[in-house]
């Protein structure tokens, strides 16, 4: 048993490592699979055995082989993460359709969380398809809803996107009015969207409220630091959001509905 645990770990990295050439090129509007890895600072491909997920950048001490130029720590941080996430996945489902699912819906949230820490924007581009996406895979495979039918599964995620939507749109507009600027930025309510279809309505509901304390142990103290009026919510969302689908059946059965 142990050894699967390991397998999984390692695909999880693998997937990081995939995950990291996501982060970097989407917001460059390069291409994710052309060309192949190469050093951000002298160009140069990196050969299979220099671009071994975790283990070569702690070999090679964080810096390219050949100019020696800084590689950024959030490579070694996406490929543990990345492993992390879908070892605890696999512990909590086992091999069933929510592993897959719910590790395809975690990946997008942690390319989605980086680009926003990196650049602070939310690509659409990945929450208006994933909430699609969700909404399909409800009406296909209702058990991801905790459902056994598949109208109400498809309600569930429905119910979830609106609640999205409606929830952060009320907050921008109650951030216009009692600050006079954008308190929320649009790629917020896409992504609280894109959680709903994949959660549905009850565990998002959950996530928006749990999101916020995560927010104000890291938010507050930086706030206060660096003087700054905003903080990056994706990363809160998509930590708040993990830990809904752990503890999914005990959050389901608190709802009387
Ligand atoms: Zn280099």
């Amino acid at each position: 048993m142990i050894l699967v645990y390991i397998f999984v770990f390692i695909f999880g990295a693998v997937v990081g490592s995939f995950l990291n050439v996501c982060i970097h090129r989407l917001p460059r509007a390069e291409s994710i699979v052309f060309p192949a890895s190469h050093c951000a600072n002298c160009n140069r491909p990196i050969p299979w055995y220099y671009n071994v997920p975790i283990i070569s950048y702690l070999v090679l001490g964080g810096r390219c082989k050949f100019c020696k130029a800084k590689i950024s720590l959030r490579y070694l941080v996406v490929e543990g993460l990345s492993a992390v996430m879908l070892t605890v996945l696999f512990w909590r489902f086992g091999a069933k359709p929510e592993l897959a699912i719910y590790a395809t819906f975690f990946s997008a949230l942690i390319v989605i969380s980086f680009i926003d820490i990196e650049h602070w924007i939310i690509p659409d581009e990945i929450s208006l398809p994933g909430a699609a996406l969700g909404l399909i895979i409800s009406g296909v495979y209702p058990a991801l809803q905790g459902q056994a039918s598949r109208l109400i599964a498809l309600r569930e995620s429905l119910f979830g996107i609106l609640f999205g939507f409606v929830s952060l749109y009320l907050i921008g507009l109650i951030g216009k009015f009692a600050y006079k600027k954008e308190a929320m930025g649009g790629g917020d309510m896409m992504l609280l969207m894109f959680i709903g279809a994949f959660l549905g309505w009850k565990l998002t509901i959950v996530a928006f409220f749990v999101a916020p304390v995560f927010g104000s142990i890291v938010g507050v103290p930086r706030l206060i630091m660096r003087k700054q009026e905003t903080i990056q919510y994706g990363p809160f969302l998509a930590i708040a959001a993990f830990i809904c689908v752990l503890l999914r059946n005990e959050i389901l059965t608190v709802f009387p509905i």
